[in-house]
C-alpha cells in the first residue's frame, strides 16, 4: 500500500517511510491510497471472533502488503493483550471501555501498536538512534512512553504543557527514565504540538537527527484505533443490538473518530457518528458553517480534548473529498462546557451507578440528547475516571478507587526538563542530544 499526503504534493510513499517520517514533507498527513472493503462473510460471523482475530483481519487490510504476516500477527496480538468491553449504561446507551490497557486510556492501542511497528521497521533498516517526538495533552504521552519504554534504538521525548495535565497523567511519563525524556513546556498543548511540527520542518534538525512523531498524525498510531470499532460492533451483534449503531467519540485531535470513519469505509455497519467536544468546538463550528477556523484552545476539565486546531481534520476532509455535505451526512457534533460535563458525570453516577470520566461524560451526554428511539448508542469511554482523580472526586463528592496500575506509577520520582514554548530554544536543546 502506498500513502499520499493530504496536501497532495507527495504520493507513492511506502508504509515504512510514512511511519518513520510521521508527517509528510509538504506538512500534510499521510493517507492510504485505498481503503479495502472487508467481505460480507467477515461481518456475518464477526461475533464469533476474538478481539485479536478481528483486529488482525483489519490490520491485514491496511498493513498486510507491507509487513510479513507472522510479524504483523505478533504486533497485533502483543498490542491487544487487554479487553475493550462494551458495557450497558442506560437505556440504549453503551460504554466502549477503552481503558483496560497499561496506562488506562485508549491511546494504549495506538501507542503500543506504533512502537512495535516502528521497532520492526527500524530493525529491518538496521537503524539506531531514532528520536520520537510526541506532544501530549495528557494521555498520549503516557501511552506512547509506556509503549516505547525499553525499545532499542529509539528515544522518546514527551512534550507536555506545564500545569495543564493531571498529576496522575504526569507521573505516567515523567517517572519512567530509560529511553523516555519528559519536557515540561511553558505553554499550552497547541504550543507543544507546534514545537513538534516545527521540528519536523526544520532542515538543520532533520539533517542531524532521525526524527519521527508518535502523535495521531502518524498512520501507525491512528489506524489501529479502528480495531476496537469492529470489536465493539461484534459485541453489540452478540447482544442483538447491532442495528442502527451510533458511535459517539469524545474528540480532540480527531484521530480516534477518523479511525472509526475508516472502519465505516471498510464496510463496518455504523449508521452515523457524533463528534463530541468540550468548549473547544472548532469542528462543530465547521459542521454548522462549512468554514474551518482554528483558534487557540481553552482549558477544560476534559483536558485531553483541549485542542484548537485538530490535526486529523485534514484527514476527515480528505476522506470526504472536502464535501461539507458528505461530512454532515455522516457526522454530527456537540459541544459542552465544564458545568454540563460535571452535571452529566454526577447525574449518570447517581442514576445508573456508572462512573464516567470527564471525556466519556461528553460522549454520554451527546447520546442522551441525540439518540433516536430505534438507535443503539455507543460512546467511547476514552480513559479511566481515576486518571482525573481530583476532578472526578470533586464532582461526585466521593473517593474514587485508584487501580493498581496507576498506583505503581505514582510511586515513581518525577523527572522532567523545563522548556520554553519558543522554537529556537527547543531546537538548541535538540541539537545537543
Ligand atoms: C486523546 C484523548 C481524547 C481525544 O482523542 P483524539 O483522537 O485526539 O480525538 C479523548 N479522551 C481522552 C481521554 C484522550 O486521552
Amino acid at each position: 500500500m502506498k500513502y499520499y499526503s493530504t496536501n497532495k504534493k507527495i504520493s507513492g510513499v511506502s508504509l515504512q517511510d510514512a511511519v518513520v517520517k510521521g508527517l509528510a514533507e509538504d506538512k500534510g498527513l499521510f493517507m492510504p491510497d485505498s481503503i479495502k472493503r472487508l467481505p460480507q462473510s467477515f461481518f456475518d460471523s464477526i461475533e464469533t471472533l476474538s478481539f485479536q482475530e478481528i483486529a488482525y483481519t483489519v490490520a491485514d487490510a491496511f498493513f498486510g502488503a507491507d509487513v510479513e504476516a507472522e510479524a504483523l500477527k505478533k504486533i497485533v496480538y502483543e498490542t491487544l493483550n487487554f479487553d475493550v468491553p462494551v458495557v450497558p449504561v442506560n437505556d440504549n446507551i453503551y460504554s466502549l471501555e477503552l481503558y483496560h490497557g497499561p496506562t488506562l486510556a485508549f491511546k494504549d492501542v495506538g501507542g503500543r501498536f506504533m512502537s512495535r511497528l516502528l521497532g520492526y521497521f527500524i530493525q529491518k533498516q538496521g537503524q539506531k538512534n531514532v528520536k520520537v517526538l510526541v506532544a501530549t495533552s495528557g494521555d498520549t504521552g503516557s501511552a506512547v512512553a509506556n509503549g516505547f519504554l525499553g525499545v532499542e534504538g529509539i528515544h522518546v521525548y514527551v512534550l507536555y504543557p506545564k500545569g495543564l495535565v493531571s498529576p496522575i497523567q504526569e507521573c505516567q511519563f515523567t517517572t519512567l527514565g530509560q529511553n523516555i525524556t519528559a519536557l515540561e513546556v511553558d505553554g499550552t498543548f497547541d504550543d507543544c504540538q507546534a514545537l513538534v511540527k516545527s521540528a519536523f520542518m526544520d532542515e538543520e534538525l532533520n539533517a542531524k537527527l532521525k526524527l519521527t512523531s508518535a502523535n495521531s498524525i502518524n498512520v501507525a498510531r491512528f489506524l489501529p484505533q479502528s480495531f476496537y470499532y469492529f470489536y465493539a460492533y461484534a459485541q453489540l451483534k452478540k447482544m442483538g443490538k447491532a442495528d442502527n449503531v451510533v458511535m459517539c467519540v469524545p474528540s480532540g485531535n480527531f484521530g480516534n473518530i477518523t479511525a472509526g470513519l475508516f472502519g465505516k469505509r471498510m464496510g463496518l455497519p455504523i449508521k452515523r457518528f457524533i463528534a463530541a467536544n468540550n468548549r473547544n468546538d472548532i469542528f462543530l463550528q465547521y459542521l454548522q458553517t462549512g468554514v474551518y477556523t482554528p483558534r487557540p484552545s481553552v482549558s477544560t476539565i476534559a483536558n485531553a480534548m483541549d485542542v484548537g486546531d485538530p490535526s486529523n481534520f485534514a484527514r476527515v476532509l480528505d476522506l470526504y473529498g472536502a464535501s461539507h455535505e458528505a461530512i454532515t451526512a455522516e457526522i454530527s457534533g456537540v459541544s459542552y462546557n465544564d458545568e454540563q460535563i460535571a452535571e452529566t458525570l454526577k447525574a449518570c453516577k447517581q442514576q445508573t451507578g456508572y462512573l464516567l470520566d470527564p471525556h466519556g461524560a461528553v460522549g454520554y451526554r451527546a447520546l442522551q440528547v441525540g439518540l433516536a428511539a430505534d438507535e443503539t448508542g455507543v460512546f467511547l469511554e476514552t480513559a479511566h475516571p481515576a486518571k482525573f482523580l481530583e476532578t472526578v472526586e470533586g464532582i461526585i463528592g466521593e473517593k474514587v478507587e485508584i487501580p493498581q496500575k496507576l498506583q505503581e506509577f505514582m510511586k515513581g520520582e518525577k523527572k522532567s526538563l523545563p522548556m520554553s514554548k519558543d522554537f529556537e530554544s527547543f531546537k538548541s536543546y535538540l541539537m545537543t542530544i
